[in-house]
């Protein structure tokens, strides 16, 4: 059965508004206020636990990928990297001091001119105390 979110309070602790329809992480529901720092707490707490250079499960790649999601939500992600992208293209995630690093095959003028579409492999950092993606590398 479907829990309706109208009939969800947020998970947030001391929280009492109700969730949104599409506020859900992990088996939480949030509401519109809880659902960016609920991501981000659940993001840190599943970096904490993370060894750092196996590759880390679904659920922190999920979690990964929608927490940058939102962060940049106002802007334009760099280099087009949306959640999809991220979730299941990211490879060879390793912890570093200031957050992570991954690598991700990209397919360069794919949409805009087929004809010259040419595979690259970038490497991304992300620093989680400044919130942010920085492209470190590309290679062909
Ligand atoms: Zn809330």
């Amino acid at each position: 059965m479907v829990t309706r979110n109208k009939e969800r309070l947020c998970d947030w602790s001391g929280c009492s508004l109700y969730a949104g329809p599409c506020q859900f992480i992990h088996g939480k529901a949030y509401c519109y206020d809880h659902y960016g720092p609920a991501l981000e707490k659940h993001f840190l707490e599943a970096y904490a636990e993370w060894d750092g250079h196996t590759a880390p499960d679904k659920k922190f790649l999920n979690l990964f990928s929608r927490y940058v999601e939102d962060l940049y939500k106002e802007r334009d992600t760099p280099g087009g990297l949306s959640k999809g992208r991220l979730n299941y293209r990211m490879e060879n995630l390793r912890k570093t001091k200031n957050g992570l690093n991954f690598s991700i095959e990209r397919h360069k003028n794919a949409w805009k001119h087929p004809e010259n579409m040419h595979e690259v492999v970038q490497r991304w950092s992300f620093n989680i105390k400044q919130r942010k993606l920085k492209l470190v590398c590309e290679k062909p």
